[in-house]
């Protein structure tokens, strides 16, 4: 996949996962932001040094991840916790955010801290406020994340030259990171119009919320 779909791919995904306030714990809170842009950084690492192996993960964190600017700065625990790092392969029908692709497989990898837990657990939290969100702004979240399945549609055929076939297709060709979620509890569906290609070629749908094309 060409580079700079990746990086707009990449872009899109940042764009529509905004972080909201953890008013209880600031510490929890910033210490799984931190660790989101360590994440962040290889994976944009990780576009231009593909065949990067996964035990070099640590140690490009520990240097080059700054030092190439894939990082304005280290990232540490606020409440003096220690970061560890370990990987293992991802299962191919399950797309969590924290997923790295290199060498062409995907890596599930964990940012533990000592004090606040695997990233997972900080993800989960994230997800957890936002089901507390109001109507309007659950709304508005399912429609940017239609938007983003429109977008990594019309990136699938930049690259490919043909049309995705499903959003599984999108997620296991890495044109959507990770799974979206309706915080409404909506599932989302591709229909087929009668012509176009890329974006163009689908209505997307969400079962509570409904067609993008109407919400337009
Ligand atoms: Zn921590
Ligand atoms: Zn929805």
């Amino acid at each position: 996949m060409k580079s700079f779909i990746k990086i707009i791919a990449l872009i899109l995904y940042i764009s529509v996962s905004p972080l909201l306030a953890f008013a209880e714990d600031d510490n929890f809170k910033n210490c799984g932001e931190a660790r989101y842009l360590i994440l962040s950084g290889m994976e944009l690492y990780l576009i231009d040094h593909k065949d990067a192996s996964v035990e070099s993960f640590e140690k490009i964190i520990s240097s080059d991840l700054v030092e190439g600017k894939y990082l304005s700065a280290p990232q540490t625990c606020p409440g003096g916790g220690v970061f560890s790092y370990t990987h293992k392969p991802a299962r191919e029908d399950w797309f969590p955010r924290n997923v790295l692709i290199s060498g062409g497989k995907r890596h599930l990898f964990d940012i533990k801290c000592s004090i606040h837990g695997g990233i997972e657990a900080f993800f989960v939290e994230n997800e957890k406020k936002k089901f507390a969100m109001s109507p309007s702004e659950k709304a508005d979240a399912c429609l940017s994340n239609m938007k983003t399945i429109k977008g990594a549609l019309e990136l699938y055929y930049m690259d490919k030259r043909a049309d995705a076939s499903s959003i599984d297709d999108l997620l296991k060709n890495g044109f959507l990171k990770c799974s979206l979620t309706c915080y409404s509890n909506g599932a989302y569906e591709l229909k087929k119009l009668d012509s176009g290609s890329g974006s163009a070629l689908y209505d997307v749908i969400c079962t509570v919320h409904g067609s993008i094309e109407k919400a337009k």
